[in-house]
């Protein structure tokens, strides 16, 4: 089934030329013309054979691609964690909220977070999502039912931080969990490949800080040879970085490039705490490591912000050689936030708006995302590329007036805003709804699971806290 789709805007991709790097191109007036699950033309006109013609008023792009995620938890930060005190932990929410909000969360809850922030991650044309976490098998049905391209990494690391008074970080270790969780996640990269491959598995060792190095290099050796991802979290707190500096006299990077980890390029999650980052003052040169070694960083803007972390910053680190890609990571699952984010907050970070432009995060949250996962063929609308395509609506008050839709889209866009979206040439966005979630429902499910977590949280906190005590609401009640 040929279908050639004739649109006022399309976001094109140009591969390299004379005197010309490859990248996205504005294309007015032209058209896509899709071979099933393939893109067989990109242009201003086509004269080969087509089944059907659709003409649409909408801008044409490639499907964003998140590099960090975490559905199963993702809604359940929401209006929680956003405005809480933790000067203990130099801001993190990890080691006093990630604790108590993970042992509430039941499969239940899992489960209806997955399917909620699949429809939210649909709903902001993302086509493609390296996913991490529990709940895997069930992640890629959904994944499967709904229509998104997923990398579904399964969690397992060798230990666990807590804290028992508040103060303190410590960690717990249990090795032989680790090496179970890569068990299974060899057998996830085996047996996971469902519908043509859009489906496919990923190495996961969740942090630096809580796997040991052969549990890393294990998981790393095993993504090169079954040409799947890796990825993990690095330098994503202060403590973190203390307590890898003092094992190992080393900055998180520097040990993960010592080990012959990064030489395998991983997709590393954060990577903030870097040398030369203002929180941890520390010399050397981790970005010339990063880019030496080509691995990706996949950023997510807001969950930092709200904490008041920045990436020190997108345009140097960009400057350096290393490649970002962007995620989403928890609540929202929206890549239109998280270009519009990354932006905003790289323009402040260096105190100047051409510090990072449009053009650039809508590259990282497409190209560059794409080339983190090994994919040429995603991320872009060229000839060969995989259909994974979104229509943006140019009607509403959002999108109007256009003159320049990539702009548009990471400056204004609102997921109200995203028409169609195809995946593998199907539609599984189909006029601003997702076919095949209620979505009503998802809400509601995943109201229910976040009431249980927050009863529950007096009987994980150190300190037995209710969350009216640990997350004061913004007002007092009436
Ligand atoms: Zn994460």
């Amino acid at each position: 089934m040929i279908t050639r789709y004739n649109a006022p805007w399309i976001i094109a991709y140009q591969s390299a030329g004379e005197g010309k790097d490859s990248g996205h191109r504005l294309l007015e007036n032209g058209c896509v013309v899709v071979d099933d699950d393939r893109i067989r033309w990109v242009g201003k006109d086509y004269t080969g054979p087509v089944d059907e013609t659709v003409t649409t008023d909408a801008v044409l792009t490639p499907g964003f691609v998140s590099t960090h995620a975490h559905l199963q938890e993702s809604p359940v930060d929401k209006s929680l964690a956003e405005d809480s005190e933790r000067r203990q932990f130099y801001s993190s929410t990890l080691a006093d909220i990630l604790p108590p909000k993970a042992k509430g969360l039941d499969v239940e809850g899992q489960r209806a977070s997955v399917t909620y922030s699949i429809a939210e991650l649909l709903l902001s044309g993302c086509t493609t999502v390296l996913q991490m976490g529990s709940e895997a098998e069930f992640f890629a049905e959904q994944a499967e039912r709904h229509g998104i391209r997923s990398y579904v990494g399964h969690s397992y690391r060798s230990g666990r931080w807590l804290t028992r008074n508040g103060r303190k970080v410590e960690y717990e270790w249990d090795e032989q969990a680790g090496w179970d969780g890569f068990e299974h996640a060899k057998e996830l990269a085996e047996s996971l490949n469902l519908d043509n491959g859009r489906i496919r598995g990923a190495f996961y060792p969740a942090q630096a800080d809580t796997c040991t190095e052969d549990l890393l290099m294990a998981s790393a050796e095993a993504a090169t040879k079954y040409s799947l991802p890796l990825t993990t979290h690095v330098a994503q707190s202060v403590f973190e970085f203390h307590e890898i500096t003092q094992r190992y006299g080393r900055t998180p990077v520097e040990w993960l490039y010592d080990i012959g980890f990064l030489a395998h390029q991983p997709v590393l999650g954060h990577v903030i705490f870097t040398t030369g980052n203002s929180w941890v003052n520390f010399p050397g040169d981790d970005l010339g490591l990063l880019a030496e070694t080509e691995a990706t960083v996949a950023y997510n803007a807001w969950v930092f912000a709200r904490n008041g972390i920045a990436l020190e910053s997108f345009k140097k680190y960009r400057d350096r050689g290393v490649r970002i890609s962007l995620g989403t990571d928890t609540v929202a699952q929206s890549m239109i936030e998280s270009c519009r984010w990354t932006s905003i907050i790289g323009k402040l970070m260096d105190k100047h708006s051409h510090a990072v432009t449009a053009g650039q995060v809508f590259a990282a949250a497409t190209i560059e995302g794409a080339e983190a996962l090994g994919r040429n063929d995603l991320g872009r609308l060229c000839e060969g590329a995989k259909a994974d395509m979104v229509f943006w609506r140019t009607d509403t008050l959002s999108m109007q007036p256009l003159r320049d839709p990539v702009r548009n889209i990471v400056y204004y866009a609102q997921p109200t805003d995203v028409k169609t979206v195809l995946v593998d040439g199907k539609t599984v966005v189909d006029n601003g709804t997702v076919p095949t979630i209620d979505v009503k429902q998802a809400a509601a499910d995943v109201q229910q699971a976040s009431e249980r977590v927050w009863r529950s949280w007096p009987a994980h906190d150190w300190a037995e806290r209710d969350v009216e005590e640990h997350f004061p609401l913004s007002y007092p009640r009436l």
